[in-house]
């Protein structure tokens, strides 16, 4: 007999342990089944020297604020700890490790398989993140490259790019803390972006995009005034960027053996980093077939809109406004739980 209860909560990360606490303040049965061994998510995937873009109080999930930390802009490791004293102030009802490998429905609800068994639920949270799905572009040569390539969701800091002459591909948030990462151990760093960097003013960081997500979600953001960017300047982005080292470069136009060709000059290089962002990780949910355009599931409110019983929060401004984000996320969850408790009132 499988186990039974109202709502699988798939990925322990901030976004599932945000969904957990609006559920058990609702009263509503609920399981978080994470495949990780410990609390923290895909922080545990990122390098050393990250730091969060956002003050302490910034970065809270619903119901505890996040402790301070003598730095401004605190390490991962506080987030860490912080993430994994939440779990068990409210007693998030999570297993781990186990891992969702399918889900099945049918009209009476949903099953969830794991590798430790079979759950039952009227409903299933989808919250397993972007880590496990890093997305690379299809560029001209790629596998004839005899250097190292990786993607920054398998970054671990500079040490392993001693001396090296590095591509980092990708003008996002990533490819830019990586390339200022890199700077100083590597021995040449080459930022290769389709577009210009788009640098939020120095004075801004996160508090700033939770701001505009606010106001988009008050529909009061043609009375905000507009700032261009999506880049935070990091102290650490500003220090290479004053070096001259985040000069930008095109995109590869192909690898070959030794480098990169890049408009009419080859580039050496040692290793190419790809900094290319992420597709949700949905695999599990094959069996089911939701409506899907370029792996984002078609959604109205969060739900699948080819089943309402599946729900996503976290992969990002498509769960949400900054749904992505440490405070942002809360705001999100709660908005499906509300919705949700309506459904399964008797
Ligand atoms: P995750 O943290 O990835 O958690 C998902 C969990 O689900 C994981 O434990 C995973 O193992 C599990 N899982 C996946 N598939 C399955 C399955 N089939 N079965 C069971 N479990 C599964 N955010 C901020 O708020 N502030 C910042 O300063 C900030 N800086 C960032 C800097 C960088 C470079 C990057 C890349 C991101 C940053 N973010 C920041 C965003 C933040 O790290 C992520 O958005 C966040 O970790 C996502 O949380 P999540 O809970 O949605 O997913």
């Amino acid at each position: 007999m499988a186990e039974r209860t109202d709502i699988v909560v798939i990925g322990g990360g901030q976004a599932g342990l945000a969904c957990s606490y609006w559920l058990s303040r609702a009263g509503i049965d609920h399981l978080v089944l994470d495949e990780q061994d410990r609390p923290g998510g895909a922080w545990h995937r990122t390098w050393p020297s990250l730091r969060l873009f956002s003050p302490s109080a910034y970065s809270s999930l619903p119901g505890r604020t996040m402790p301070p930390h003598p730095d401004v802009f605190p390490p991962v490791s506080h987030v860490l700890e912080y993430l994994a004293d939440y779990e068990e102030r409210y007693q998030v009802p999570v297993r781990r490790p186990v891992r969702v490998t399918d889900v099945s429905a049918d009209v009476d609800g949903l099953s969830v398989h794991t590798d430790g068994g079979e759950v039952r639920a009227r409903h299933v949270i989808n919250a397993t993140g972007t880590w496990r799905a890093p997305f690379v572009p299809m560029v001209e040569g790629a596998g004839r490259f005899r250097g190292r390539q990786i993607h920054s969701a398998h970054y671990e800091g500079p040490a392993a790019f001693a001396g090296q002459r590095v591509a980092v591909v990708g003008g996002g948030n990533s490819g830019v803390q990586i390339t200022a990462d890199l700077v100083g151990t590597a021995e040449q760093v080459h930022l290769c972006s389709t577009t210009r960097l788009r640098f939020l003013p120095d004075e801004v960081d996160g508090r700033y995009l939770f701001q505009r997500a606010t106001a988009r979600v008050q529909s009061s953001a043609e009375q905000e005034p507009e700032l261009s960017g999506t880049i935070v300047a990091m102290p650490a982005v500003r220090e290479a960027r004053a070096k001259g080292a985040l000069r930008l470069r095109a995109m590869p136009d192909r690898l070959d053996e030794t480098g990169a060709v890049i408009g009419r000059a080859h580039v050496d290089l040692d290793a190419v980093i790809w900094a290319t962002g992420f597709r949700p990780a949905l695999r599990h949910l094959r069996s089911l077939r939701l409506r899907a355009r370029d792996g984002i599931p078609e959604v109205k409110g969060n739900r699948s809109t080819k089943d309402p019983r599946v729900s996503f929060v976290g992969y990002g401004d498509w769960t949400g406004p900054a749904s992505a984000t440490l405070i942002g996320v809360g705001r999100t969850a709660r908005a499906l739980v509300d919705a949700l408790e309506e459904e399964l009132r008797p």
